[in-house]
């Protein structure tokens, strides 16, 4: 898995899972941290479908890392003025 890409879309491009070979829309973001190496402002975003976002979480709460999950849409909401 490739743990350090960054979500980056074009606007109005579907937005696809973060899960390696996963190619379904993402309805969910999961924003996390490593203290070890991020910030403590700093955030990590990835994108998740349905069937990945509960992997893709308690992969990143197994490390013991700050861990949370937004729905793409109230994210998406508000980015909008
Ligand atoms: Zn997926």
């Amino acid at each position: 898995m490739s743990a350090e890409t960054t979500a980056a879309q074009a606007p109005g491009a579907p937005v696809v899972c973060s899960r390696a070979g996963c190619r379904a829309e993402a309805r969910w973001q999961v924003v996390w941290r490593n203290p070890r190496i991020h910030e403590a402002s700093r955030r990590k975003i990835w994108t998740a479908c349905d069937a990945h976002v509960a992997y893709l979480r308690d992969y990143l709460a197994a490390r013991d890392f700050p861990v949370e999950v937004v729905a793409l849409s109230d994210a998406a909401a508000e980015a909008r003025p």
